[in-house]
């Protein structure tokens, strides 16, 4: 039996704290345990967030922490022209098409849609598209390709799972609400995610789905956060005939008011509380991972 493959995925628009700390070492843990490899995986697609400071601020942090990771690090912005080659295909397969909304328009149409009734959210709580692009006529369409109008590539959603069938995953750890074991997969949930943008050919979901099976990722080990996530991702996995991993979801770490960890909040940054005399060992007792 080849080991199994863990990996640890940050996105660089930050710096790492309490949260990122449970999961990377939660990570590390495993791989060691089992004899598997660890990886660590750059999620770096948004140009506008993500900063080189912030990428060495990784490394630093993991290093401090005593985690040990495969060379090389996989940059997700190095492998554009591959993200867009499944683009292509899910294009050709007929189950993306280009949305040319605003923001602005979005959260004026949700606007219009709350008023008449209620208007389902996804499970991170954002509206669900409630544009018509699906069923632009072809001369608007390319009206507005032809004038270069900014759009997203959203994946039908009601065709992507007729095409793919019921889907599930297996959950070794336990959801928000203690799901575990085979989970069924409920992408219908997120309504018609966007899987790319005019000048970004792909999205956090499609590069997940797409690096974790090209690293040969055999267990992904991250947060509640990104639990319902799966379902998308066991999608695209299907859609593009990609293998799945084994999923194991922890619990967050909170902040004192019972809210999820965010980048912003300063306290709880591994430099911060580094900077304030804390050690690793520190670091794994506030979050609960103890040494084998
Ligand atoms: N890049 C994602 C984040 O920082 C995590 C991706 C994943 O573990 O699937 O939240």
């Amino acid at each position: 039996m080849p080991p199994p493959v863990f990996r640890f995925a940050p996105s660089p628009n930050g710096f790492l704290h309490l949260g990122h700390a449970r999961s990377a070492l939660l990570n590390f843990d495993l791989a060691r345990q089992s004899g598997g490899r660890l990886l660590l995986r750059i999620e770096d697609i948004d140009a506008t967030r993500c900063r080189p400071e912030y990428e060495q601020a990784i490394y630093d942090d993991l290093a401090w922490l005593d985690i040990v990771w495969e060379q090389p690090v996989r940059r997700q912005s190095e492998h554009l022209p591959l993200y867009s080659e499944a683009v292509e295909r899910l294009t050709r397969d007929g189950l993306l098409y280009p949305a040319f909304e605003s923001r602005g328009e979005i959260a004026r149409l949700v606007g219009e849609k709350e008023r008449a009734g209620a208007w389902p959210r996804d499970p991170d709580g954002a509206p669900l598209y409630p544009g018509t692009g699906r069923t632009l006529p072809d001369d608007e369409r390319d009206r507005n390709l032809q004038a270069a109008t900014p759009y997203a590539l959203r994946l039908d959603m009601d065709a992507a799972i007729a095409r793919a069938g019921p889907l599930s995953w297996t959950e070794l750890g336990a959801g928000p609400q203690g799901e575990t074991g085979t989970v069924p997969a409920r992408p219908e949930q997120w309504g018609d995610v966007i899987l790319a943008r005019k000048d970004t050919p792909t999205s956090y979901h499609l590069s997940v789905a797409i690096d974790d099976a090209l690293q040969g990722v055999t267990h992904v080990v991250r947060g509640h956060d990104l639990f319902w996530a799966t379902g998308v991702h066991r999608l695209l996995q299907s859609l593009l005939g990609l293998p799945q991993p084994l999923y194991r979801h922890h619990a967050l770490v909170l902040d004192e008011t019972g809210r999820k960890l965010s980048k912003s909040t300063q306290s709880t940054a591994l430099r911060e509380l580094r900077a304030g005399g804390a050690t690793p060992a520190d670091v794994r007792r506030l979050v609960g991972i103890n040494l084998l």
